[in-house]
C-alpha cells in the first residue's frame, strides 16, 4: 500500500526552483532515504511533506487523502531535525511529554507513554536530567522519543545523525532502524551520507538540483545507476 504520494511537486523560493516537478510514492511502513549533495533540495522536500512549506504547485496525498493544504499539526507526523533543539529548561521527561501535554492527554497516560518510549530508546534512566547533562547521542535519542511519543503515522528525519561522532552514529543508526521496523512506521530520512542511506533504507531516492534522478533499492541504485552522477555519488563509478 502507498502511504505518501507526491504529485508534480514544484517549490520555488522567489523565482529559484528548489524542487522541480517531483513525483514520489512512499510505501506504508517503508524506510525511504532522500539522498543527495548539499543544496540539492532534500530538506525542502522533507519540509514540504511535513507541511512546513507549501508547494508552489503540485499535490501531496497521505493515505489517498489530499493534505496539500493541511498544516503540519494535522498531518500526524513526527519530526526530527538536524539540530535537535530540545527545550533546555525542561527535564528529559518533560521534553518527551511536551507533545502529549499540548494535546491535553491525562497525566497518567502521559507518564505511561513517556516511560514506554524512553525504554525503547534506552534513555529511561535519564528522564530526570536536563538536556545539557546528556551526550549528543543521548540528546538525539530524546529528540527521536519526542517525535515518536504521540505515535505518528509518519516519521520525518532531517540528517538526524550528522552531529554525532562516528561511533555514536553507527549505534544510533542501528537503534533507529530497529525501532522503525518494530513500530512499523513509515519513515522518510534525509541524508547526504551515502553509507547511511545504503545501510538503512528500503529504497533510496537520489536527488540532484531539485530533481529525483533515480529511485530504487540500495542494490539497484548502487549496482544499476541510471546516471553517471548516481554511480559516482554512491562511490561505484562506471
Ligand atoms: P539540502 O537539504 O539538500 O541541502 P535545501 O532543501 O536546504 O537543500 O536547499 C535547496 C536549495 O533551495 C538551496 O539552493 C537553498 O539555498 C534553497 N533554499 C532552501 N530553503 C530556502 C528558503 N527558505 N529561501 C530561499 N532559498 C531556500
Ligand atoms: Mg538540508
Amino acid at each position: 500500500m502507498t502511504k505518501i504520494v507526491l504529485e508534480n511537486i514544484t517549490k520555488k523560493f522567489s523565482g529559484y526552483t528548489a524542487l522541480d516537478n517531483i513525483n514520489l510514492k512512499i510505501r506504508d511502513k517503508e524506510f525511504m532515504a532522500l539522498l543527495g549533495p548539499s543544496g540539492s533540495g532534500k530538506s525542502t522536500l522533507l519540509y514540504t511533506i511535513a507541511g512546513i512549506y507549501k508547494p508552489t504547485s503540485g499535490k501531496i496525498y497521505f493515505d489517498d487523502i489530499d493534505v496539500t493544504e493541511l498544516p503540519p499539526k494535522d498531518r500526524n507526523i513526527g519530526l526530527v531535525f538536524q539540530n535537535w533543539a530540545l527545550y533546555p529548561h525542561m527535564k528529559v521527561f518533560n521534553n518527551i511529554a511536551f507533545p502529549l501535554e499540548l494535546r491535553k492527554y491525562p497525566k497518567q497516560e502521559i507518564e505511561k507513554k513517556v516511560k514506554e518510549i524512553a525504554k525503547m530508546l534506552q534513555i529511561d534512566h535519564l528522564l530526570n536530567r536536563y538536556p545539557h547533562q546528556l551526550s549528543g547521542g543521548q540528546q538525539q535519542r530524546v529528540a527521536i522519543a519526542r517525535a515518536l511519543v504521540k505515535e505518528p503515522n509518519v516519521l520525518l528525519l532531517d540528517e538526524p545523525l550528522s552531529n554525532l561522532d562516528a561511533l555514536l552514529k553507527i549505534e544510533v543508526r542501528a537503534e533507529l532502524k530497529r525501532l522503525q521496523k518494530e513500530l512499523g512506521i513509515t519513515t522518510v530520512y534525509v541524508t547526504h551520507d551515502q553509507a547511511e542511506a545504503l545501510a538503512m533504507a528500503d529504497r533510496i531516492a537520489i536527488i540532484r538540483k531539485g530533481k529525483i534522478l533515480q529511485i530504487g533499492s540500495p542494490y539497484e541504485v548502487y549496482y544499476k545507476p541510471k546516471y553517471k552522477f548516481v554511480g559516482k555519488f554512491l562511490g561505484n563509478p562506471p
